[in-house]
This record gives C-alpha cells, structure tokens and sequence, in this order.
C-alpha cells in the first residue's frame, strides 16, 4: 500500500513517519513540494502520484492568529483539502483528513456525536469545518478524523509548554472550565494508518469520526499528570478561562464520543495517561 502524506514536518506527520509499518510505503510531501496554499497544485500531486491511500496531516493549526487571518487560514483549512479530496475521489482513492473539536461550540456537558451541530467559536473552528464540509462534498471514500489537544515529543504543545514552565516556577494557574481528551500524536497516526489499510482492502465506512484520548480532564488535570508522571514538584491552581483571555475563544465541552469509530474500525479510545508515559520517556522526562 502505497500511502501519500500531506505534511512532513507537524506532530501528527511525524508520527506518521514513526508509525509506519514497513510493508507501506509512506511518500510525504511538505509545504516546498505541496503549498496548502496553492490548492490546485495540491491536487495535482495527488494526480501525478501512484497513492492507494492521501492522508492530509497539514493544517494551518495557529488558532488565535487564525483571528487576524482568517482568508489564509480558509484557503489551507477549507479550499486546498476540498481540491485534495476531490483529486482523490475522481481517482478512487480514499482520502483521510484531520479536524478538531473547535467545529462544537462548546455548550453542555454531553459527548459531541459526529452529526451534532456543529457552530464553532472562532476561525480557525470555522475554516476547520469548511474543510470537512469540502472532503465529504467530493463524494469519494473518506474518513474525516476529528481529534483534540493533541500531544508529541516533537513541536510545539501543551505538555511540553507545561515541562518548560514546570521546570522555571513551582507554582502555575491553569485553565480548569474546558474539559475534553488529551491525544497523543501517535495514537491518531496508528489510527489514520489503519483506517487506510481498510480502505484500502475495501473494508470501512465513509464518515466523520471521532477520536480522542480518555479519561476527559481539564487543562488543570492533564497537567496535574503531567508534572506526577515528570516528577516534578508544581502546584496547579486551577482557574476559568475568563482569567486566561486569548484573541480566539476555546469551547468550554470537548468531551467527544468516539463510539461510531469504535463500530466502524474497531478503534477504542485510548488512554492518554499512557501515552503521555511514552512522550515524557521519549523526552527523556521520566
Ligand atoms: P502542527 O501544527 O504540528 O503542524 C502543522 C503542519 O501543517 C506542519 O507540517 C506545517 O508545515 C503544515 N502546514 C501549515 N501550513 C502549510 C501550508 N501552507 N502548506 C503546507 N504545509 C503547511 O499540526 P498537528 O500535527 O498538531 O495537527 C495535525 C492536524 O490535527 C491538523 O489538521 C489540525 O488541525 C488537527 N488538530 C490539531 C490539534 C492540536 O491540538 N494540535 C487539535 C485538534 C485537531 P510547516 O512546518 O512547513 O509550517
């Protein structure tokens, strides 16, 4: 099987790359081969390619700077996977796509389901559901992966935000009314990987699915874990968002069900205490 990834440099691309079993054959192209925001050139390299399976793991993922630039934003969120997914799906081939939690509003206390309505808060929610809207618009075989607060050894993120902070001060406020599911790079790059090889065996069902680690906490829980599992002596207060303002507004319910991907694929939600064990490992924080 023959897989091209949009992305070579973001969390989840490189998890990709770490992932891949070696019976796939795993071609990434990054922004100098693939601009997202050249829509059209994107679909062209889908043409030119032998690929089974495209998955885009590149997004323009700058959510409070999607606020004053909310056009760019548009352009590689929304039009370049709509043009991708529409390359794949004349060529039958099976296209699978990232999007995130920001497309809920947030309200309540239950689960999201995929079909909810959907009515995010900001733009960086709003040009993340026009690219979803664009994937399942092509009409080919899909799989669009909604996800949230996702975490790696590598870039930029929130556990390694809370390590470097952890290190300089004994004592933080952290956000305590968002609640939603820590998910680890890796976990959603084993998940994409093995919704293209049903794909790819003409197995699985088209949709949007979610997927995110368990147990759901808050920003103050997950780092609470994060400074127990880095042994690291910081006492978290935690605090609402109201104190902690950013230009973009976040959606207090993340909670995501996952169970349409569970009976689809066979794909749990997996736990991200676990996970979180392997990226401090990995960084050498435990
Ligand atoms: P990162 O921010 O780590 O990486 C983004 C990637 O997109 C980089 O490889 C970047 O390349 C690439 N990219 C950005 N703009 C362009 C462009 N114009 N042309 C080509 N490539 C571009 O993203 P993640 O791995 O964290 O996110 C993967 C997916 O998951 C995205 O769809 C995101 O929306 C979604 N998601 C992420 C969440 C999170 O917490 N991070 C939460 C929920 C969903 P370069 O290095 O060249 O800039």
């Amino acid at each position: 099987m023959r897989v091209l990834v949009f992305g070579t440099t973001g969390q989840v691309a490189c998890a990709l790359q770490r992932q891949c079993p070696g019976t796939v054959d795993l071609v990434q192209v990054g922004r100098s081969e693939a601009d997202l925001t050249d829509p059209a050139a994107c679909a062209a390299v889908i043409a030119q390619s032998q690929a089974d399976v495209v998955i885009n793991a590149a997004a323009y993922t700058a959510v409070d700077r999607a606020e004053s630039e909310e056009a760019l934003a548009l352009t590689v969120n929304g039009a370049a996977p709509a043009a991708m997914a529409r390359a794949a799906a004349v060529r039958r081939i099976p296209f699978l796509h990232i999007s995130t939690d920001y497309v809920f509003d947030g309200g309540g206390r239950t689960p999201w389901q995929p079909h909810m309505p959907t009515g995010p808060l900001g733009a960086y929610g709003r040009t993340k559901l026009a690219g979803e809207q664009g994937v399942v618009a092509a009409g080919g075989t899909h799989a669009v992966l909604r996800t949230s607060w996702v975490f790696s050894a590598h870039g930029s993120n929130f556990v390694k935000t809370m390590l470097r902070l952890g290190r300089e001060r004994d004592a933080l406020r952290v956000v305590e009314d968002q609640i939603g599911g820590p998910t680890a790079a890796d976990d959603i790059a084993r998940t994409l990987l093995h919704i293209a090889a049903e794909f790819h065996a003409g197995r699985g069902t088209s949709g949007i699915f979610h997927y995110s680690g368990r147990p759901d906490v808050s920003w103050a829980d997950f780092a609470r874990e994060i400074f127990r599992q880095a042994a690291l002596d910081v006492t978290v207060t935690g605090i609402p968002s109201s104190e902690y303002p950013t230009p973009a507004m976040r959606p207090a319910n993340s909670r995501m069900d996952c169970t349409t991907l569970a009976e689809a694929f066979g794909i749990p939600r997996p736990d991200w205490r676990a996970s979180l064990t392997s990226v401090l490992a990995e960084l050498k924080e435990v």
